[in-house]
């Protein structure tokens, strides 16, 4: 590590190290997709992968950035494309601490839908709140965009519409979950998924009663006050996994 960078915590490269092995583990990344955390001593710096699939990385494998997106350590190392997603968010957003982009799969047919937004359908996703925000590219890179957040102007833009949201998805490309610890963005990220498959169902049924702002606001208190037992079980499953 170069002398003018502050080493974050062991613990906290150990746990960005194991939310990247859960958030693959548990289907919301594949190959693609990231997941950063701010540098706990220094608030204009974070913390994410070099350049490769979540389920592979280790300790040794992630880099410091400044927020407009420049790599610190890098070296000869490639860094994410998208890395532009984690800055812009931690320098509009002083309350996040950790962001997941990811693509996962049944959350993108609600970026695309005209009709549906992707609104909480039960308890334990209440951080949804009254609905998810949506990133439209095209209002800022114009048509003929390869849809990536590929630069600082883009992920500007993305933050302004994730606004004071929890989630925000973005058209024909995924989505992006933050949050005020590394433990609750991978909880959302995870639960935004599996809503995104309850929603479906409840459309099909017809009708859905959703989650009230009110009860949105008050079930994200109680559940997610409990992070830490999915966290245990899924870096658990995780680590099995990488096992066999
Ligand atoms: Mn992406």
């Amino acid at each position: 590590m170069p002398s003018n960078l502050t080493a974050p915590d062991a613990s906290v490269i150990e746990d960005l190290v194991s939310a990247n092995h859960i958030l693959f583990d548990q289907g919301v990344v594949d190959a693609f997709g990231h997941v950063s955390v701010r540098h706990p001593q220094q608030a204009d710096r974070f913390l994410l992968a070099r350049n490769m699939a979540p389920g592979t990385v280790t300790a040794d494998d992630i880099l410091q950035y400044e927020l407009d997106g420049t790599p610190l350590d890098a070296g000869d190392r490639r860094v994410y494309l998208e890395r532009f997603i984690h800055g812009s968010i931690f320098r509009a957003r002083p309350d996040v601490m950790a962001v997941v982009h990811s693509h996962s799969p049944a959350v993108v047919p609600f970026s695309v839908s005209r009709k549906q937004r992707l609104l909480p359908v039960c308890h334990m996703s209440g951080f949804l709140g009254a609905g998810s925000p949506l990133f439209e590219i095209r209002d800022t890179a114009g048509d003929g965009s390869d849809l990536l957040v590929r630069d600082d102007g883009l992920g500007r833009a993305l933050a302004t519409s994730l606004g004071g949201a929890n989630f925000v998805l973005m058209r024909g490309h995924g989505s992006t979950a933050v949050a005020p610890s590394l433990k609750l963005a991978v909880y959302r990220a995870v639960y935004a998924e599996i809503n995104a498959r309850l929603q479906m169902q409840a459309l099909q049924l017809g009708d859905p009663e959703y989650l009230s702002a009110k009860e949105a606001q008050a079930a994200m208190a109680s559940t997610e006050g409990q992070v830490e037992r999915p966290w245990a079980l899924w870096k658990a499953d995780a680590a099995a996994r990488r096992k066999r």
